[in-house]
């Protein structure tokens, strides 16, 4: 992979986008190349953790390296430019990875895989070597998320901030793998319309991989506990909406005190995350 690939890639995704997206997306032609030095640093980058990094790391990382390139290829033309990819806790706590456009120390595109979804740990994954090649094929799954992200902060330039990230073009770029792969479609991060009832592509592809697909390392019920929380969130905060509003109302006609609906929204969204 060179510099050349870099700038040819953000030049094919304007144009492939432009002609093929939906309203919701915007010509990517302001998407910034990939300045040659950062390119060069992420390659140097995967050559020093391939040759010097600790073996525990390195014997991860090196499958990591290896599904990516391979990903590149089979989904992705071959536009991306390699990022960093780390072991590392992403900046939310309930994420399984992340894929930021700016690293830690200001270089572009890092992704960053949970360690505890790997080694172990993870109230999601079961521990011990016996599961440790299902604990790798559901990383495998992490990164291959992340790279749709990727692909969209670096090559199309739709990031959708408004949906997370997880808004149509995302959701149609898991679609499109997902048919490559034989996998169920899935929906935007919102439930809405005639796609309501598909899964989200949030969690896209864990939420739609046959369940044995994992060799037992995925604890199934932790599985349909995030599809779970994530609907249960969403009606939450739907009806912490719909609860400000009446209060605003009540408190207008008579001028009385009311409870605190965000505490009664929090309660709501912890019973359900327990359940
Ligand atoms: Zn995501």
């Amino acid at each position: 992979m060179t510099a050349r690939r870099a700038a040819v890639g953000g030049v094919h995704g304007a144009g492939r986008v432009t002609e093929t997206r939906s309203q919701h997306v915007r010509a990517s032609a302001d998407t910034p190349a990939i300045p040659p030095e950062h390119v060069a640093h992420r390659q140097a980058f995967e050559a020093f953790v391939l040759e010097h990094a600790e073996p525990r790391h390195r014997d991860v990382l090196r499958f990591l390296y290896e599904r990516w390139h391979e990903y590149n290829e089979r989904f992705f033309t071959g536009q991306l430019v390699v990022p960093y990819i780390l072991l590392a806790e992403p900046k939310m706590p309930s994420a399984l990875g992340d894929c930021a456009p700016v690293s830690g120390f200001g270089a572009r595109s890092q992704i960053r895989i949970r360690p505890s979804i790997v080694f172990g740990g993870h109230p999601l994954v079961r521990s011990g070597a016996a599961f440790a090649e299902g604990r790798l094929r559901f990383a495998a799954d992490v990164l291959l998320h992340e790279m749709v992200h990727q692909y969209h902060q670096e090559v199309t330039g739709v990031t959708e901030d408004s949906y997370s990230g997880h808004g149509p073009v995302f959701r149609d770029e898991c679609n499109r793998i997902g048919a490559l792969l034989g996998l169920p479609p899935v929906r935007t991060c919102k439930a809405r319309g005639r796609d309501r009832d598909l899964p989200s592509c949030s969690h896209w592809p864990h939420n739609v991989r046959p369940p044995d697909y994992y060799l037992g390392a995925v604890v199934e019920r932790s599985r349909r506990r995030l599809e779970l929380s994530a609907a249960t969130i969403a009606a939450a905060l739907a009806a912490d909406a719909e609860l400000r509003l009446a209060v605003a109302r009540k408190r207008a006609e008579r001028g009385i005190a009311w409870p605190d609906v965000s505490e009664l929204a929090r309660t709501h969204i912890e019973r359900g995350v327990e359940s």
